[in-house]
């Protein structure tokens, strides 16, 4: 579902470029983790997929499509075909849970109806029922990520990109949420994870690619972090 061939991207200012000749392949359905160390061009690959940077040579296909020659509305669509989650959980403070995921709707134009339906089921999915009408600032960490997930899976994507979802949360709520990231994915959703959760990582045993001064340095089915935890 998405192919990147040879991608570089250089961002203005920066001597080295911060993903350099990338080759790459995500079949629909997979669960990727994506590790390597700080500066290592993880954020900017996620990046480049979102189409929020654009490369600088080489060529990125989504669902055969070439992402560099997306018009506007084909731009909007491709950015509802996937589903963000950020470490830092990105939630509107004025808002309650459910207005929260409810908004990731509202702004695509979504029938009063289905966000009715969407909503709740997405907030159950995620084991928030019963937080409705609570407000981000009155939640857990670990709770407000999953604020964070259902408001990525209730416009039912083809893919969850999520940079470094668990940065924030100790060991046990980062587990569970990976947990539940593999349980998004057995029901179709592709999962592309950036991390330094290098113990979460060898514990799930997933597809591994590890990248370093943005290049891939290891493609691995069922893989581990490796060594590039020492580096960080
Ligand atoms: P990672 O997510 O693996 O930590 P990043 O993709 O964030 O890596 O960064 C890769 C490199 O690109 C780093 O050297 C970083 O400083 C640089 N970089 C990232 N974003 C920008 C930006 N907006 N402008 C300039 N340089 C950037």
């Amino acid at each position: 579902m998405i192919e990147l061939k040879r991608v570089s991207k250089s961002y203005q200012n920066c001597a080295l470029p911060a993903v350099a000749n990338l080759s790459l392949q995500v079949n629909r359905g997979e669960f990727v983790f994506l590790v390597g160390p700080s500066g290592a061009g993880k954020s900017t690959l996620i990046k480049l997929v979102f189409r929020e940077q654009t490369p600088s040579s080489g060529q990125i296909t989504f669902e055969g499509r070439d992402l560099s020659k997306l018009k506007q509305k084909e731009l909007l669509r491709h950015r509802r075909r996937i589903g963000m989650v950020f470490q830092d959980y990105r939630l509107l403070k004025q808002k309650t849970v459910y207005e929260n995921v409810a908004f990731a709707l509202e702004v695509i134009g979504r029938p009063v109806k289905e966000i009715r339906r969407k909503v709740p089921a997405a907030l159950a999915e995620v084991g928030l029922t019963g937080k409705e009408k609570a407000f981000p600032a009155e939640l857990s960490g670990g709770e407000q990520q999953r604020v964070g997930i259902a408001r990525a899976i209730v416009k039912d994507p083809l893919i969850i990109l999520a940079d470094e979802p668990t940065g924030n949360l100790d060991r046990n709520n980062a587990l569970q949420l990976m947990e539940l990231f593999e349980t998004i994915n057995r029901s179709g959703t592709t999962v592309i994870i950036a991390t330094h959760a290098w113990d979460l990582v060898d514990r799930m045993k997933k597809r591994v690619v590890a990248m370093e001064n943005g290049s891939l340095i290891r493609d691995e089915q069922r893989g581990s972090y490796g060594n590039e935890h020492l580096s960080t």
